[in-house]
């Protein structure tokens, strides 16, 4: 016997649940920097984004070894948008040896520089990703200085520094579509919890009166273009 339409959808539903839960999983388990809570709401903006804008683009800088990635990548297929995922993949600045948020095990040896590329690249095969996430490996204000492409959803989380957030805020924020999305990570109201750097350009997005606010988890900011 042929599933009714009601069954076929509901099995559909099922299917896409259960895809959805495994590339969370995998989010979760992958090295990086985003807690659950904040890696589900980033999931979530995105897909707003890509449920109103078919067929869009989004972009993330900062990509490290693919966690947000992930997230952001399983709110892509689910609605049919292509990520750019761009990292020079050497770290930042915060990652280097001697810094907090230095990790010795990702350092390739032959070279001596950290090299995330591999770990990003394998993330992303595991989690089968390749067909909806596309991996830009390059210098973030080199990349968006040549940048065409309208953006449905924008990710910052690269460089914290003063200069790298603002070359960010300055070159990826013209590229984000009126009722397009803008996500910034590791914003911190109280100086205590962390740099200036993201906290001050999502104050300046908000003050161009180009964005409004649009949800916020932890120190994820959520904001969309009016
Ligand atoms: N979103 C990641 C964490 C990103 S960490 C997660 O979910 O875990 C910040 C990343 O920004 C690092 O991988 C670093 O290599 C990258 N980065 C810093 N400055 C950059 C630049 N100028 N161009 C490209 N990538 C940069
Ligand atoms: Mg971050």
């Amino acid at each position: 016997m042929r599933p009714t339409d009601q069954e076929a959808s509901a099995e559909a539903d099922a299917t896409r649940t259960a895809r959805r839960d495994d590339l969370v999983v995998r989010a979760r388990a992958t090295t990086g920097f985003m807690p659950d809570d904040e890696g589900m709401a980033l999931y979530e903006a995105a897909r707003r984004a890509g449920r109103e804008h078919p067929g869009g683009t989004f972009l993330e800088v900062g990509a490290w070894c693919g966690k947000s990635t992930t997230y952001l990548g399983a709110a892509a297929e689910e609605t049919g948008a292509v990520l750019f995922s761009l990292d020079h993949h050497h770290g930042s600045e915060e990652n280097q040896v001697g810094w907090d948020h230095h990790d010795a095990h990702l350092v390739d040896r032959s070279t001596g520089r950290i090299d995330t590329l591999p770990h990003w690249r394998r993330a992303m095969i595991e989690a089968d990703l390749e067909a909806c996430v596309v991996g830009i490996v390059g210098d973030s204000p080199t990349v968006s200085s040549r940048w065409t492409i309208p953006l449905s959803f924008c990710f910052i989380d690269g460089g914290h520094g003063e200069d790298p957030a603002w070359a960010d805020y300055r070159g990826w924020t013209p590229h984000v579509i009126a009722g397009g999305w803008l996500a910034i990570h590791d914003v911190f109201p109280d100086p205590a919890d962390g740099g200036r750097p993201p906290f001050d350009i999502w104050q300046a997005a908000l003050g161009s009166g180009k964005f409004v606010e649009d949800g916020d988890c932890g120190s994820l900011r959520v904001l969309r273009r009016v």
